[in-house]
């Protein structure tokens, strides 16, 4: 991990406002970890600007509180979502084309709500390049 902390991915203004307890396991940090080596950092490389971090690990009730989807990645530490360094439909659209052509293995790729911002995963297990627009 180069450019990202862990704290990035585990802080959650809904758990701190539902006072739910978003304290990674040890299984989520070492995918949070393999996350980054694999994904991340090497996307900030390419990107070659700072990666916004909205939304990395949530704990099973904070998943079900944000009523996140019941096999939603994030509940495991390997998905995230993220978005460009300004944190515009411009810039969030310039990381989503930049991963789907850079070769770099992740799981899914997705498009969440016209590039409000771009959910990605990568998974130890399964890499299968699944890319959606939602
Ligand atoms: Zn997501």
């Amino acid at each position: 991990m180069k450019y990202f902390t862990i704290d990035e991915f585990t802080r959650s203004e809904a758990a701190k406002k539902l006072k739910i307890d978003n304290t990674p396991t040890k299984e989520a940090i070492e995918n949070l970890n393999a996350l980054v080596d694999n994904l991340l950092d090497p996307l900030r490389e390419l990107y070659g600007k700072p990666i916004f971090v909205n939304s990395g690990y949530r704990s099973k009730k904070l998943n079900k509180a944000i009523f996140g989807a019941p096999n939603s990645q994030h509940m495991t530490g390997e998905a995230a979502d993220i978005e460009g360094f300004d944190r515009s439909v411009k810039e969030n659209k310039k990381l989503f084309e930049l991963i789907k052509n850079s070769g770099l293995p992740f799981d899914q790729l997705i498009n969440e709500s016209n590039y409000s911002w771009v959910h990605v995963s990568y998974s130890k297990k399964k890499n299968r390049r699944q890319i959606l627009n939602l």
